[in-house]
């Protein structure tokens, strides 16, 4: 927003003539309030329109504040000028190490970087405007968007048989808790859906849930980690069917910016 609502009112008038007295005053400052009532109304109903949500909270606070019930959930605003939605997609250790590392040499960072890749793509097709990160990216530092997600994947050492799946994990210390919740909803949903994969509850470790970007980015900006698969025995859809775990990341990704409806069960209880 550019200016106030009430900047629009007529400020107080000292160019007043003194005859008017306290009388005809009293009108124009009810007046005056009129006036700015209205403005302000247009103006909350002006901005009631998804495309149009640029002032990060603010906006927010004022949809919630127009919703007829509070069951509606929460629309996400955008933070970039010109209304498109920004997204920030990090691809695990890039710029910093390999991550895990098979026998062979394929590595961690490659199918990441693969993956975020993809999903970038997808969503610039989508018409996001969406920032390709590393993992220790400067950009991180207070970076506002209306999600992060961080891609990792799992160890590529023979665990045991359960060591398959995938997990998806928030900032346990959001600000925006039911925001942060209905992200995992949506990226548990419909990256289960894409891949047929079963999300892997018992593993879920504080290096997701304390996530080192989780505390440089601004903290209006709603993050999440996916941990995609284990490099072992989960291989052959991180190599094969890369297009189908994007495909399911970026799913997870529109599901919680357009609002649309996930199944609140889809989120794990976190040990
Ligand atoms: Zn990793």
């Amino acid at each position: 927003m550019n200016a106030e609502p009430s900047d629009a009112a007529p400020p107080d008038s000292p160019s007043m003539p003194a005859e008017n007295g306290p009388a005809r005053f009293s009108t124009w400052r009810a007046l005056q309030t009129v006036i700015s009532v209205a403005i302000l109304a247009a103006t909350l109903f002006t901005m009631w329109k998804p495309a149009n949500l640029f002032s990060f909270s603010l906006a927010e606070k004022m949809s919630v504040a127009l919703q007829p019930g509070k069951t509606t959930p929460l629309p996400q605003s955008s933070p970039t000028p010109n209304g498109t939605p920004r997204i920030g997609i990090v691809a695990g250790h890039w710029g910093n190490d390999s991550g895990a590392v098979c026998a062979d040499g394929l590595t961690e960072a490659d199918i990441n970087l693969k993956i975020a890749t993809l999903v970038k793509q997808n969503l610039t097709n989508q018409g996001f405007d969406v920032d390709l990160l590393q993992e220790y990216d400067q950009k991180l530092t207070h970076y506002r968007a209306t999600a992060l997600i961080s891609i990792h994947n799992d160890s590529c050492d023979y665990i045991n048989d359960e060591a398959t799946g995938f997990k998806v994990a928030a900032a346990l210390s959001s600000p925006n808790p039911e925001k942060s919740a209905r992200l995992v909803s949506c990226l548990t949903d419909r990256y289960q859906k894409a891949t047929g994969m079963r999300f892997h509850y018992n593993s879920i470790t504080s290096d997701m849930t304390q996530y080192h970007a989780f505390n440089e980015i601004d903290p209006n900006t709603t993050a999440a980690v996916i941990e995609t698969g284990f490099m072992n025995l989960d291989r052959q859809m991180l190599t094969e069917h890369t297009d189908l775990v994007a495909q399911g990341i970026t799913s997870g990704i529109i599901c919680f910016v357009r609002n649309e409806p996930v199944t609140p069960t889809a989120t794990p209880a976190q040990p």
